[in-house]
């Protein structure tokens, strides 16, 4: 479900977060892999204030490998720790209570030089909606525990899910808001299928989508879709996109009478094949565009 985000939600998202950060020692924030800057919260620093922070590169499967150590890179520059997850088969999951101990390291000997034996470090996840919360509170679990409503106010009694021995996760996470009100962060999030098409429309979405792969993945969609058609020469010439969209749509058998393509179908076709992974790994945002 894609909620809308007004501002009395975010008000009560960040509230919500806030009552449970009260309750835990790390944060865990979860970002695509494909859109780690689009798919973050813009206020999430401010947010999580001090707490220590995992950060998880979630849907690494659907990514680009190679952007993906940039972006890890990227975070090491910043200070934090990240690891590159794939939660809906779990690879690499089971080295998150790994480094949630590495990061909380100094608090858990000042305990044990007291004396103290440390009890077991709790983690809250938190992201912003269809980043993978669920699927990994469940992986995490191993068995079905979070409800996949993604709606600030909607939370049941809270628990703590054991992970391993050390580890435990409160089992509703902590809904963050994308950076909306940005268009071209909407664009992205739409295209991997954060947002859902009825709120943009499909034909813009595929529109941007291909004016995207022809900057950063010409060859991967050529080959796909079996395109005759040159590259763009200009990509922020609409024709040149549109003759892309249409000879995609040509090759798919997307026509209308007259031997039309039919935009709309072909839109379709893009976005629901990109989003399935079948033009390969694909990121669209690498750390050098910030430079
Ligand atoms: P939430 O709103 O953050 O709780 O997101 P969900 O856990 O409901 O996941 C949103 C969608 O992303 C679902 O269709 C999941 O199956 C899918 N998903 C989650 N993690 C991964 C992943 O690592 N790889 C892929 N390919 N899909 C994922």
């Amino acid at each position: 479900m894609t909620i809308q985000w007004f501002p009395g939600h975010m008000t009560r998202a960040r509230r919500e977060i806030e009552a449970k950060l009260k309750l835990i020692d790390i944060a865990i924030e979860l970002l695509d892999a494909r859109v780690p800057l689009s798919s973050r919260n813009p206020m999430v620093d401010d947010i999580l204030k001090g707490k220590p922070r995992l950060i998880l590169l979630n849907k690494t499967d659907l990514a680009d490998t190679r952007t993906t150590e940039k972006w890890m890179a990227y975070f090491a520059g910043l200070g934090y720790t990240s690891l590159a997850i794939d939660a809906s088969t779990g690879t690499r999951v089971n080295e998150i209570p790994v480094k949630v101990k590495q990061l909380l390291h100094e608090k858990i000997e000042r305990q044990l030089a007291k004396g103290i034996t440390p009890r077991a470090v709790r983690g809250l996840i938190v992201g912003i909606p269809n980043v993978g919360k669920s699927t990994l509170i469940n992986r995490l679990a191993g068995r079905a525990i979070a409800a996949t409503g993604d709606r600030p106010g909607v939370t049941k009694g809270q628990q703590w899910i054991k992970v391993g021995t050390e580890m435990e996760l409160l089992d509703t996470p902590g809904i963050l808001w994308p950076k909306f009100e940005d268009q071209l962060v909407g664009m992205k999030l739409a295209m991997t299928g954060a947002i859902r098409e009825q709120v943009l429309n499909i034909e813009d979405v595929a529109f941007f989508a291909v004016k995207e792969l022809s900057k950063r993945y010409w060859d991967t969609m050529s080959e796909r879709f079996n395109l005759t058609t040159e590259p763009p020469k200009d990509l922020d010439d609409a024709d040149e996109v549109v003759r892309v969209m249409e000879d995609i749509g040509r090759k798919r058998g997307c026509l209308v009478s007259g031997g039309r393509v039919d935009l709309e179908k072909a839109s379709g076709i893009i976005l629901r094949e990109l989003r399935a992974g079948n033009l390969g790994r694909i990121t669209l945002e690498s750390p050098e565009d910030m430079m």
